[in-house]
């Protein structure tokens, strides 16, 4: 809020490839926007190059930008951990989600809705990588998702090789010890070091005990989901929460998805979750916004019971829009027509959002 804005300067239309330096440009004034921390009054500049956010500086006067649209931009949510294979995809962006991760999937199909403007911005894993007749290559629903049983090293690095090949930027692996055969440790290794090479970050469903910590151990990037089977040690989950450049991204992470067990009635698969969760933020680990859309009964885009079970863990405030947010705006924003106060309910204020395109967001000025 304090940055020495120059508000009607418009750097990314100016800078930007030639064909768009005649694109109309236009600019609002806005009561407040998210990005890492809020700031107030803002002056948001709509171009063909998307939506970008100044603050207002403390001292100006009212904002020249004629129009004002009252509430805030958040940048996009995103959801880590769906498969749209088993979902509505064109359905997502109404439920409020700018972004997805599908993590286990078609990859043919997943290149179509990558390519299609009605279905949230997608990254997808590809097929499921497990052992032979390992999970989930028994369960129904896998037949409608995509599975490569691997036995030997090689095999494992040719599947990596063709995920990647069909446009996949993640690598899924399936280790679930109560659901039968897992990877070994030489071949998990090699499926880490094989994908870091290609730039892809490894996401691995752990099940099991000491499957989390055989993940962490490998250099596995991302947890698809809160650890449930197990307790995990404080001492374990302090190293997983440091930063790290044995990970991709500098550090390992989790993602929530808390409201599959037991979709808002708890239980105690939900209880060692929140638990492990609890404990994980609060030694500094990197938490995403997830909820395995697609996979049993949940809410068609945003989940509030996700939210809310985030929020009761411990990643709430600045937090848990951290874990929901896009990066940075773009293409897309989330709009929401009020601005929260200090007693609002995060997950109930958030659930008002809506996703909008610059084109959209000039509609509603
Ligand atoms: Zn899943």
């Amino acid at each position: 809020m304090t940055a020495a804005a120059s508000p009607p300067e418009i750097p990314s239309a100016s800078t930007s490839s030639l064909h768009h330096d005649h694109d109309p440009v236009v600019e609002f004034a806005i009561d407040a926007y998210w990005l890492g921390e809020w700031h107030g009054p803002a002056t948001v500049t709509l171009s063909s190059d998307g939506i970008s956010v100044v603050p207002d500086a403390p001292t100006a006067a009212p904002t020249a930008a004629a129009r004002r649209i009252p509430g805030v931009l958040l940048p996009g949510f995103r959801d880590s951990h769906v498969h749209l294979g088993l979902t509505e995809p064109r359905a997502l962006i109404a439920g409020g989600l700018a972004a997805v991760d599908d993590l286990g999937g078609d990859p043919a199909l997943l290149a179509g809705w990558e390519a299609d403007n009605s279905t949230p911005a997608l990254r997808f894993a590809g097929a499921f990588i497990t052992a032979p007749g390992g999970y989930p290559s028994r369960r129904a629903w896998a037949a409608a998702l995509s599975v490569c049983e691997v036995s030997t090293i090689e095999q494992a690095i040719v599947a990596v090789a063709d995920q990647v090949s069909a446009g996949a930027t993640m690598v899924k692996i399936a280790l679930n010890s109560e659901d039968g055969p897992v990877l070994d440790d030489a071949i998990l290794v090699s499926v880490v070091e094989y994908a870091h090479s290609r730039g892809c970050d490894v996401v691995a469903h752990v099940q099991g005990a000491g499957e989390a910590e055989r993940a962490f151990e490998a250099g596995v990037d991302r947890l698809a989901h809160t650890p449930w089977t197990e307790r995990l040690d404080d001492s374990l989950i302090a190293a997983m929460a440091k930063t790290d450049s044995r990970f991709l991204a500098g550090g390992h992470s989790w993602v929530s998805t808390l409201d599959i067990h037991g979709y808002g009635q708890g239980g105690v698969d939900f209880e060692i979750a929140s638990d492990n969760l609890r404990r994980f933020h609060g030694a500094g680990g990197t938490v995403r916004y997830g909820t395995d859309l697609g996979n049993g009964d949940l809410p068609l885009g945003l989940n509030q019971r996700e939210l809310a079970a985030l929020q009761n863990a411990g990643v709430s405030g600045d937090a848990l829009l951290r874990s929901l947010c896009l990066p940075s705006f773009g293409a897309v924003a989330s709009y929401l027509p009020t601005v929260p106060e200090a007693d609002t309910d995060l997950t109930e204020w958030l659930m008002t959002a809506t996703v909008v395109t610059a084109p959209e967001l000039m509609r509603i000025t």
